[in-house]
């Protein structure tokens, strides 16, 4: 965790991204249970804990992130059929064995980041933001 930390530093997107954080204050958590967890894997909340963004700016809004699930998914798996099979000098069975295990496990988290990905396209980072949400309105 902490070579992660210091890899993604707050304020990238990156940040945001891989520790499912708020795009816009990098703050308040997306959704309700831990990044792996597989209760409630697919609940968010409604508005960002702590500055209040609307995570859900309009109907249907997440069906984007399913095209940059796809996206990636597909690059990573062959990515990771690649290194094992010929760098690495496994066999086919087991390459792929090993893919659908890594996927079976990170299933939640794959499908997770792939939501702050597509809101880290339209929301930027504001280090006024739970600040500026505090203010009481006039
Ligand atoms: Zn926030």
């Amino acid at each position: 965790m902490n070579f992660l930390m210091a890899v993604f530093k707050k304020e990238t997107k990156k940040y945001s991204i891989f520790y499912l954080k708020c795009p816009r204050c990098h703050e308040g958590e997306m959704f309700e249970t831990g990044s792996w967890s597989f209760v409630k894997p697919f609940n968010m909340h409604q508005r960002c804990p702590k500055c209040d963004l609307d995570y859900f700016p309009e109907p249907g809004y997440y069906y984007g992130a399913m095209f940059i699930s796809y996206i990636w998914t597909g690059w990573f798996c062959l990515l990771f059929v690649a290194i094992f099979h010929w760098i690495l000098g496994w066999s086919q069975e087991w390459a792929f064995g090993l893919l659908i295990a890594f996927l079976a496990v990170n299933f939640v988290y794959i499908f997770r980041i792939s939501r702050l990905m597509w809101i880290n396209v339209n929301v930027r980072y504001d280090k006024d933001a739970i600040a500026k949400h505090q203010q009481p309105t006039p």
